[in-house]
């Protein structure tokens, strides 16, 4: 397992028009994509090693719409991208941390992401994503 490195900051938007003032900073979207799986348009916006991530609900069931509800728009979550997904999670598990998804579930950009409980990051939902 090579070591993690950040891939995203998740943020949870009414609307991708949020990308307005990261677009005034200088940053650009380079893909929007919907997914489906998480009930959310997302918008990238490159910015160095990482981008940010814009996610807008795509109906009020989704969990970014309840998230949203309840506690505002802003950070939703850190995504660190690595090289052997199920390796990390069989690793994490067996320390007892916490997961929301226990296998790898399709993500953005044709990713098998897969989310930790926030009660295992301290508050922080931590996303682990592995590029096809
Ligand atoms: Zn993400």
């Amino acid at each position: 397992m090579n070591k993690p490195t950040l891939d995203h900051i998740g943020i949870a938007v009414k609307s991708l028009d949020a990308a307005k003032i990261y677009e005034a900073l200088g940053l650009s979207v380079n893909h929007i994509e919907t997914v489906a799986t998480q009930g959310v348009r997302t918008a990238f916006l490159s910015a160095g090693d990482a981008d940010i991530e814009l996610l807008e609900p795509s109906g009020p069931e989704s969990t970014v719409a309840k998230f949203i509800e309840k506690r505002g728009e802003g950070i939703h979550h850190i995504c660190f991208r690595v090289d052997d997904i199920e390796a990390h999670l069989g690793k994490l598990k067996a320390q007892g941390y916490r997961l929301i998804n226990e296998a790898p579930v399709p993500g953005a950009h044709g990713c098998r992401v897969a989310f930790l409980h926030p009660a295992a990051g301290n508050g922080v939902l931590i996303e682990l994503s592995e590029k096809q």
